[in-house]
């Protein structure tokens, strides 16, 4: 009973996924509602109405899928292709990823390649270093050794092409972030991005 009062009141830090029913932090979970007996993703986590939490991993997907949304919602539910619905989660998340930097340039929170994430890092703004894998072996050494030096989290395995198609270059070597809540945010959505591909199958 326990679980089920957890998933009604949204109000509390932590929610239970319904595929498997462990309780966690609510990062690191995906909202869905459902809209005329449908489900829907709600990748902003925002929308309206009961919601059912779930981790982006295809067993709890899986698992959800096979009851947990219905008893989340306590009623019928259309049931989509797991398949299809792993692909839909997939292309929202990574939308959501490049939002969140492109608003991110937007709200003057990036600092953008290696000059500008190295005068970044001096004045203490980094929240969060990005690291291309096809930069050049030095930037990477010295970004990553640097950001490691002032405990700043590193990911340093990014498409550096892909980034910069999000910033209208042609390549972005280093992106450097320098606000908190958006260094949690983009770390989050890429983390729950990982998972779902890790387990795509
Ligand atoms: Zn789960």
């Amino acid at each position: 009973m326990k679980r089920e009062q957890e998933l009604q009141s949204e109000g509390g830090s932590q929610r239970t996924c319904v595929g498997c029913r462990e309780v966690c932090d609510p990062a690191d979970l995906e909202r869905f509602i459902l809209f005329e007996g449908h489900l829907v993703h709600d990748v902003r986590g925002k929308a309206p109405g009961r919601g059912a939490w779930v981790m982006p991993r295809r067993s709890c997907l899986e698992g959800a899928l096979k009851g947990g949304f219905q008893r989340g919602f306590k009623q019928k539910i259309q049931i989509p292709d797991l398949d299809e619905l792993v692909e839909q989660m997939h292309q929202a998340m990574a939308d959501r990823l490049r939002q969140g930097v492109q608003v991110g340039v937007r709200a003057r929170h990036l600092a953008i390649g290696a000059i500008a994430v190295s005068e970044s890092m001096k004045a203490g703004d980094v929240k969060l270093v990005w690291v291309s894998s096809q930069a050049g072996k030095s930037t990477r050494q010295k970004f990553i050794t640097n950001a490691d030096r002032k405990d700043i989290p590193v990911v340093d395995d990014l498409d550096g092409h892909e980034l910069g198609t999000w910033l209208g270059r042609e390549f972005v070597s280093v992106l450097g972030v320098c606000d908190k809540g958006r260094a949690e945010r983009m770390m989050r959505d890429l983390k729950n991005l990982r998972d779902l591909v890790a387990f795509k199958g």
